[in-house]
């Protein structure tokens, strides 16, 4: 069900799921009534309440929103902060990057998740969810990279290589067969440094934190009818 799960100071979790735990996502054409069971199922399994865990509409966006407590309703946007963690929240991929970014609890423990797709690093998404967590008065911001497609199988038009590596330089990449790709992962970690986050992958070994290499996650690239897989955070 977790590709990765680990609590990452005392009482404060993140992980991120795998195929096992199934599609998580509404808009991908699958039985509704099958996305909520599972999850339903991935709550009980980190021990948050039923219905508890925010989803986003995410749309590519450099929108970072806060989320109260007890809110309902849909939240627009690509970066969800709780400022004080007390809400678990869920950001769903299949190709693109997620990341949990958490405070130091002296400074108000505020915990946040991102969606960095390739339009969200160009647009300042990392930086956006940084500064609201900053606005609640939080510090020592940890950052958890999640699986997402590597640097050496995100093959672009060069175009659109130079256009990005332009904004982030650390999203420049090259193919294993030797064409232009964008290093999505390596971008995110850049932007990550430059916030002042202290940000690692979930893990040291690539390939299995490429989506499209790795078939226990979901890639959008080996599918486009492919569902998509989750990173969160939430404390117990
Ligand atoms: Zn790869």
């Amino acid at each position: 069900m977790f590709f990765w799960r680990q609590e990452i100071s005392p009482g404060r979790w993140a992980a991120f799921t795998d195929t096992e735990a199934g599609n998580l996502a509404q808009h991908v054409g699958d039985e509704p009534a099958s996305v909520l069971r599972r999850r339903l199922s991935l709550e009980a399994a980190i021990g948050v309440g039923a219905g508890s865990l925010r989803f986003m509409h995410q749309t590519h966006s450099a929108d970072a929103v806060t989320v109260e407590r007890g809110s309902d309703g849909i939240i627009s946007a690509d970066a969800m902060v709780s400022a004080d963690g007390s809400v678990p929240l869920a950001v769903m991929v299949a190709d693109c990057v997620p990341v949990v970014i958490t405070a130091g609890k002296d400074f108000g423990g505020a915990s946040a998740v991102v969606h960095a797709g390739r339009q969200g690093i160009q647009a300042g998404i990392v930086q956006n969810t940084v500064n609201v967590m900053l606005s609640h008065g939080a510090r020592e911001l940890a950052a958890w990279i999640g699986p997402g497609i590597c640097g050496q199988c995100y093959e672009v038009p060069e175009e659109l290589r130079r256009e990005v590596s332009a904004v982030v330089p650390a999203a420049w990449g090259t193919t294993r067969w030797a064409t232009p790709s964008l290093d999505l992962p390596g971008a995110v970690l850049s932007q990550l440094a430059a916030a002042g986050v202290r940000a690692r992958p979930v893990s040291d070994d690539a390939s299995k934190l490429c989506t499209l290499e790795n078939g226990s996650l979901y890639s959008h690239r080996r599918s486009s009818a492919s569902g998509r897989f989750a990173g969160l955070v939430w404390t117990s």
